[in-house]
């Protein structure tokens, strides 16, 4: 408790220090979304600076999420020079609220030229400023939404800010028509579950591949996988326990409210999920999760992987993120309550969601689509590029009946039946889980199960504030002007329901069957990202982001360009450093290896042509025959990576990267885990899968 928030310029820090009006003036900015008043900007910044100060900070910086996915921060000393060559220290309030980086050198998909290098950070007091500790440094970070100098979004704060903005308006239009009028502002919720692995660190530095891509590029299985399922909730390992321990203060100390942990399903794979809060600060939160548990095991002599998929063969990562919506005050929009069918304002909320993710399903799928999400999504661990939606026994059984025109049971849990007396009876939940849906409802919220586990949840919780707000609008439009409430709505529900059923699926979402039966439906099924990245082009999309005013054309132009510019050079990144290795590491082992062998044969056959040297001979064939095949191998991967860097549409660039460079990658590392399998142990150069995976 006494750790809780300790580096949080948080409420009770405000409260107790701010003067009242002050502190009054701001809470109306943060809650009630009023403008903020800039007098009131200079005395938190001094408040700000008097505290980090107290604490040990000499810097600060504004803290910004620009395209790259991951934070930036630019430090600026708190020194201020005076007449009589001495210093103060200072921090006013125009440095809290405005930042000037140079934002040339940040991804921008083409909105600014380099010679524009103007870019702008804006204070977002809607996030609360904290300490960051990096060993004994501590440097007070403000949160900031990133602009250009023309008003564009760089960032991945600003749109999710305007798509709370949006949420929040036309969920309040349908409240009001349900009678509500206490309710002032809607927020989306976030409860965002991270997944990652954990290696030993002198593993981590003798393979290249991590170091720089953040996956094996090589390694042959080892002879034990996840098979046994004994990892998952399986008891820690101390070394683990110890980081766990210390992750969880760190992020305390962020005000992060880290929850549940534990072994997940592959080797070396772990999970980390906090309680939910607002999606701007369960973001926020988000990026500092990943950015300490990369900082912390270290402390541990262990890096943590939050690739997608570091090692083939066992799972790979992903993020579960749980969105639900909240008033302020405090009702959850999508609490079901014990009688859904008489909720009829759950039910409207619950029709709306449905129809946006059909309506919308490729925008879902774009926004977790990633180069590392590739090798998940469709495979047999993660949910399938297939959006659907499962709603489980109760309200899959209420959407029948709105579809017959009227609602009149809720199916209810039955009492547990354990049959051992001593077990407490409970009553179980209304409905099972179902582990391989993308969409699930689960009692009081959604959980979207695609998110890639490296990447910001900003863009697949942009995506969703917005498809929500925008069939919020539709309902309320018709049911605004509606001459008989009721009626209207009865029919609106009853439509809705039999319009949108195609999306709802309850079975296995990692069975072939599936595939087949979502194309029947006509389900969309995008395979991979750069195909994905296409409907950030389409007219439907430019009309949605724009009429929400989330992202206009211009913005949703340059993040199209971005996320095929980022696919491109991850891919020629992973190319280039596997023909390094093969040349530099693999090919020279294989080599040292096969002279051995024919050394041995020339030495025993000289000792004696007695002795059958059948088996070193077929060795050495093997091997040489191998590796004669990894290096046309190789060559092919040099030639069409030369050929991928050469071009310059962005869209065939990446289609080629995919479809050939991606390809030619995989022959070779097929060779490459060949030669591992053939070459002495002892002369293999990298570290071994069952080492990685088994020894921590
Ligand atoms: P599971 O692994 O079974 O899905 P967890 O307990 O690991 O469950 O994670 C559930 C997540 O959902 C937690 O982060 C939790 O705080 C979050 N959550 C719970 N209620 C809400 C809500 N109303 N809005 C958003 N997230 C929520
Ligand atoms: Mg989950």
């Amino acid at each position: 408790m006494d750790i809780f928030g300790e580096n949080v310029f948080n409420d009770a820090v405000m409260r107790e220090r701010l003067p009242k009006a002050t502190y009054k003036s701001l809470r109306k900015t943060i809650v009630e979304g009023l403008p903020l008043d800039p007098e009131v900007a200079e005395v938190v910044a001094n408040s700000m600076k008097d505290w980090a100060i107290e604490k040990g900070a000499t810097h600060f910086t504004h803290w910004f999420q620009p395209m790259t996915g991951i934070t930036a921060e630019k430090h600026d000393s708190f020194i201020s020079p005076t007449n009589d060559g001495r210093v103060v220290m200072e921090f006013s309030g125009k440095e809290l609220i405005k930042g000037e980086p140079d934002a040339s050198s940040f991804p921008s998909g083409g909105i600014r030229a380099t010679f524009e290098a103007r870019g702008y950070t804006a204070w977002d007091c809607t996030s609360p400023a904290f300490l960051k500790e990096d060993g004994d440094v501590l440097t007070l970070c403000i949160p900031t939404a990133f602009c250009s100098y023309t008003g564009e979004a760089l960032d991945k704060k600003t749109p999710l800010l305007r798509s709370m903005q949006a949420l929040s308006k036309q969920a309040l239009r349908i409240l009001k028509l349900f009678g509500n009028t206490t309710s002032t502002n809607v927020t989306s919720t976030v409860g965002a579950e991270q997944e990652y692995f954990l290696v030993d660190k002198k593993f981590f530095d003798q393979r290249m591949d991590l170091m720089l891509t953040g996956r094996t590029l090589f390694g042959a299985m080892s002879a034990k996988g996840q098979e046994l399922e004994d990892h998952y909730f399986g008891s820690l390992k101390t070394r683990v326990a110890a980081f766990m321990h210390d992750i969880n203060v760190e992020l305390w100390k962020l005000g992060v409210l880290a929850k549940t942990q534990h072994n997940e399903v592959a080797p070396g794979q772990f999970e980390l999920a906090p309680i939910f809060g607002t999606t701007n600060i369960a973001t926020d939160h988000n990026q500092l999760v990943m950015d300490t548990m990369k900082k912390i095991a270290l402390r541990h002599d262990m890096v943590c992987l939050l690739h997608e998929k570091p090692f083939a063969g066992v799972n790979g990562s992903g993020k579960h993120n749980n969105w639900s919506m909240s008033t302020n005050d405090g009702l959850n929009l999508l609490e079901p309550g014990n009688t859904p069918h008489e909720n009829l304002q759950f039910l409207t909320f619950l029709c709306a969601i449905i129809k946006a993710v059909d309506d919308y399903a490729e925008l879902l799928r774009l926004s977790a689509a990633t180069p590392g999400n590739d090798h998940r999504l469709g495979a047999n661990e993660a949910p399938p590029a297939i959006i659907s939606i499962f709603l489980g026994d109760q309200l899959s059984d209420i959407f029948k009946q709105l579809q017959n025109g009227g609602v009149t049971r809720s199916l209810q849990g039955e009492k547990l039946a354990s049959g051992v007396s001593t077990l407490p009876a409970f009553k179980k939940d209304s409905t099972d889980r179902n582990r391989t849906s993308p969409f699930a409802f689960t009692g009081n919220k959604f959980e979207f199960r695609m998110v890639a586990s490296s990447q910001s949840i900003s863009g697949p919780n942009v995506v969703l504030n917005t498809i929500f707000a925008e069939v919020f609008s539709q309902f309320a439009d018709r049911l605004e002007n509606a001459e008989n409430f009721d009626q209207t709505l009865q029919q609106l529900l009853k439509e809705t329901a039999m319009n949108h059923s195609r999306i709802l699926f309850d079975g296995n979402g990692y069975s072939e069957e599936w595939v087949a039966e979502a194309a029947k439906r006509g389900l969309p099924n995008i395979t991979s990202t750069v195909d994905a990245a296409l409907v950030l082009l389409r007219e439907s999309t430019i009309e949605l982001y724009g009429k929400h005013e989330v992202l206009n054309k211009t913005e949703l132009e340059s993040r199209y360009e971005i996320n095929l510019e980022q696919y491109s050079k991850q891919i020629n990144i992973e190319a280039l450093t596997m023909i390094d290795m093969a040349k530099h590491k693999i090919i020279p082992a294989a080599v040292k290896y096969s002279t051995e062998l024919a050394n041995s044969i020339n030495a025993i056959k000289a000792a004696s042509s007695a002795v059958d040297v059948s088996v070193q001979e077929n060795l050495l064939i093997g091997l040489c025959s191998t590796l004669v095949s990894f290096n046309s191998n190789l060559s092919t991967l040099e030639s069409v990576t030369l050929e991928a860097t050469n071009m310059s549409e962005a869209y065939e660039q990446a289609v080629y990267y995919r479809d050939v460079v991606f390809k030619a990658m995989g022959a070779l590392r097929v060779d490459g885990d060949k030669l591992e399998t053939l070459v002495d142990a002892e002369l293999w150069p990298l570290p071994t899968y069952a080492e990685m995976l088994f020894m921590l």
